[in-house]
């Protein structure tokens, strides 16, 4: 399944300037324990474990020695799980990370989500989805888990000050339901800050492919596993932006990471709508991204990932300002003072910034070679070394990366 994407060429897109050493995020696993089985998790959940919190402290000072990024997120298992969270949310902050606790919300409640603010969490993602099977929305379709999601984002915005994403595993049975969720998160640009679509993955969606770890052949059928949830078909970033358009015409992703064989293909796709009354007035140009990443490079050394709710909040300063500079966003400008002109009222509104992603993990090329995303923001730590956190799973099982080696056709 591949949509043709109209005037979607990356070259028109701003490549974010994140790398190896230098990132806006970095990933974070003190467990791989958690709370819930989605369909197509590789980790080994037969075997949880939490890491001491010592543990954790020395993978985070192997990213202070190799990695500068803006934010970390804390993921697993569930983080909410692992019995020292809060403290190690606090260790984070004052090792000079904004913590992002990456959960599927289920072992939250109000007092722990103001302790782990205090602590100085910076926000949060919920990975909420259908391949989770929640307890209390079985048999829920995306739809009408954007109830569970608004519990979530309400939550959080009583609290305030708190940055509010959503990640969703989209597969080839759920695609059709993504224009939902834009249109939801549309409507609650207030508190939903971050939108992010993960386009499920398995190897044998791509190809007919032995495997194999340092020469020896693996039987390598449970550590990814295609399910039923996943469709039976790969999709691919072009069919997510066909939907956001159902959803949102004016759709138009305008950064992104490319993949590490494939300098075209989108493995992190990023639009930044502003959201006036409920409605987009238009989607960020490329130019505006670059102007945001150098701004907070050359002021804080860092490339910036996630911004806080008070600074989505000015919608209208940024589309002011940036219109000083780049042309697309003065046309932005232009329509925002149209709507107002229609309806003075919203001359007292905020406007806000809300960002769309869309990922797409590891494709398999017809060649066996491994197209992964390039400057991956989702670096983990193994043994002191840097790794993809997708693939952790292949160095505890195998001790290394897995080759793909397409099998021999039989004609
Ligand atoms: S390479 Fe893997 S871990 Fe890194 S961003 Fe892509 S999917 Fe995530």
């Amino acid at each position: 399944m591949q949509a043709q994407s109209q005037s979607l060429d990356h070259l028109n897109c701003y490549r974010l300037p994140w790398n190896y050493s230098d990132n806006g995020i970095s990933w974070l696993e003190p467990t791989t324990k958690c709370n819930l089985r989605c369909e197509g998790c590789y980790r080994d959940l037969e075997h949880p474990v939490h890491k001491t919190l010592e543990e954790v402290r020395a993978d985070l000072e192997v990213f202070r020695r190799l990695r500068k990024s803006d934010c970390m997120s804390i993921a697993g298992g569930d983080p909410l799980v692992y019995p020292h969270i809060v403290e190690l949310v606090r260790m984070v902050r004052e090792m000079g990370w904004k913590p992002i606790i990456n959960t599927n919300g289920v072992a939250l409640t109000e007092s722990l989500l103001a302790e782990l603010k205090k602590a100085g969490a910076f926000g949060f993602t919920f990975h909420i989805d259908t391949s989770q099977n929640r307890p209390r929305a079985k048999g829920w379709s995306e739809t009408q888990l954007n109830a569970v999601r608004q519990h979530y984002a309400e939550m959080l915005a009583r609290v305030g000050g708190l940055t509010c994403s959503f990640n969703a595993t989209i597969s080839a049975r759920t695609l059709d339901e993504m224009p939902a969720l834009v249109a939801w998160a549309g409507e609650h640009a207030d508190i939903v800050q971050t939108m992010v679509f993960i386009l499920f993955r398995s190897p044998s969606l791509d190809g007919d492919f032995d495997f194999y770890a340092r020469g020896r052949k693996l039987n390598f059928g449970g550590t990814y596993k295609e399910t039923e949830w996943g469709g039976g078909e790969s999709v691919f970033a072009a069919d997510a932006v066909a939907k956001i358009r159902q959803a949102d015409p004016a759709y138009q992703p305008a950064a992104y990471l490319n993949g590490t064989i494939n300098p075209d293909s989108f493995k992190w796709l990023l639009a930044d709508r502003v959201v006036l009354d409920g409605q987009t007035v238009g989607f960020a140009t490329a130019k505006f991204m670059e102007m945001v990443q150098t701004a907070s490079h050359m002021a804080r050394g860092r490339y910036l990932y996630y911004a806080s709710p008070r600074t989505t909040a000015r919608g209208k300063s940024a589309v002011f300002l940036s219109a000083l500079f780049d042309k697309g966003m003065r046309r932005i400008l232009w329509r925002m003072l149209g709507r107002m002109a229609a309806n003075p009222l919203r001359l007292f509104k905020r406007a806000h910034m809300q960002s769309l992603m869309i990922i797409q993990p590891v494709n398999f090329e017809a060649d066996g070679r491994q197209d992964m995303c390039d400057g991956c923001p989702d670096m983990t730590v193994h043994e002191g070394k840097l790794v993809w956190s997708c693939r952790l799973e292949e160095l505890h099982k195998h001790g290394c990366f897995v080759d793909s080696v397409p099998r021999p056709s039989l004609h």
